[in-house]
C-alpha cells in the first residue's frame, strides 16, 4: 500500500531531533510523499529546508488563520507578495493553509487575508488548502463571494457534516481527513468521511498536531493507519482506497506529475 500526506507541518520544532528518521520511517512503511505547510513568514525558509531536504517532500506556504492577527498589514502584504514569487519560481505547489479559524475571532482582517490568497491561488493556478474550523458557513460566504474558482480548493482536516458536503458541489473540492476519523467517538468527521465521494478524498497526519490520545504528537507514519481506518470505515479493500487516493492527490496537485520522483516512485 502508497498514500501520499496532503497535509503534514514536517518543519515544525516539535519534530526537530527526530525529522529525517520519522520520514525514513513513514516512507518504509509505504508513505510515498507528502505536502509540508509553511504557516506564516518568519518560519517559511524552515517549510522550503525541510521539502528540499526531505526525499518526495513539497512546499505549501500561506499566512495562517490563527497567526494574522499578530502580524502588522505590512507583514501581510510582504508575506502576500513573497507567496506570489514562490508560486511563480514553483517553490511552492499550493497555496495553503489559509481559511477562517473560529475561535481566533478578529474576522474582518481573517476574511481580508483569505481573500488576498484566494486572489493568489487563481492569478497563479494554485490548488487552495483551507483551514476552516468553527467558521463553515463564513468561509463559504467568502468563496462564493470569488466564484468561479478555477483552481481545486482542499477541505484539510475537515470537520463540517456529511450533509454539508454539498456546500461545495460548486466548487473543485476535495476533502481531506486526519487522526480524527480514528477516534470512534467522532461521529462528524467519520460520517463525512464515509460521505464523500470517492474522487474526492484525500487524507493528511497534520502531524506533529491531531495526536491520538496519550499521544505528545502525530507523527507521518500515522498516515498508514489512517488509511487503514478509512478502508474499513467504507468497506473497500485497502489497497483499493489507497490507490484512488493516489489517484486523487495527482488530479488536485497536477504539478506532482511533473515533479521529482514521486511520480514514479510512488504517486501513480
Ligand atoms: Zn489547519
Ligand atoms: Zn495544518
Amino acid at each position: 500500500m502508497r498514500c501520499f500526506d496532503t497535509h503534514i507541518h514536517l518543519d515544525d520544532p516539535a519534530l526537530e531531533d527526530r525529522r529525517t528518521t520519522l520520514w525514513q520511517q513513514a516512507l518504509d512503511a509505504g508513505v510515498c510523499g507528502a505536502i509540508t505547510i509553511g504557516v506564516e513568514p518568519k518560519t517559511w525558509q524552515r517549510a522550503l529546508q525541510t521539502a528540499s531536504e526531505l526525499k518526495n517532500v513539497h512546499a505549501a506556504m500561506a499566512i495562517h488563520p490563527m497567526v494574522v492577527a499578530n502580524l502588522s498589514p505590512n507583514e501581510i502584504d510582504q508575506g502576500v507578495e513573497r507567496l506570489d514569487e514562490c508560486a511563480r519560481t514553483g517553490s511552492i505547489l499550493a497555496i495553503g493553509e489559509c481559511g477562517l479559524h473560529g475561535p481566533a475571532g478578529n474576522f474582518e482582517l481573517q476574511i481580508k487575508v483569505f481573500e488576498q490568497h484566494i486572489a493568489l491561488a487563481k492569478k497563479s493556478h494554485l490548488p487552495l488548502l483551507l483551514h476552516v474550523y468553527r467558521a463553515h458557513a463564513m468561509a463559504l460566504s467568502v468563496l462564493q463571494k470569488h466564484a468561479p474558482i478555477d483552481v481545486p480548493i482542499v477541505m484539510h482536516s475537515y470537520s463540517g457534516s456529511a450533509q454539508s458536503l454539498a456546500d461545495f458541489a460548486h466548487f473543485d473540492a476535495y476533502f481531506c481527513f486526519a487522526s480524527a476519523i480514528r477516534n470512534p467517538l467522532a461521529k462528524k468527521p467519520r460520517g463525512a468521511a464515509k460521505a464523500v465521494a470517492l474522487n474526492r478524498l484525500l487524507v493528511e497526519t497534520d502531524a506533529p498536531f491531531q495526536p491520538t490520545r496519550g499521544a505528545a504528537h502525530s507523527c507521518p507514519i500515522d498516515l498508514v493507519s489512517i488509511v487503514t481506518e478509512l478502508a474499513s470505515l467504507r468497506e473497500m479493500p485497502l489497497n483499493a482506497l489507497a490507490e484512488a487516493l493516489l489517484h486523487n492527490t495527482t488530479r488536485c496537485f497536477p504539478s506532482l506529475h511533473d515533479c521529482c520522483s514521486c511520480n514514479g516512485d510512488g504517486v501513480a
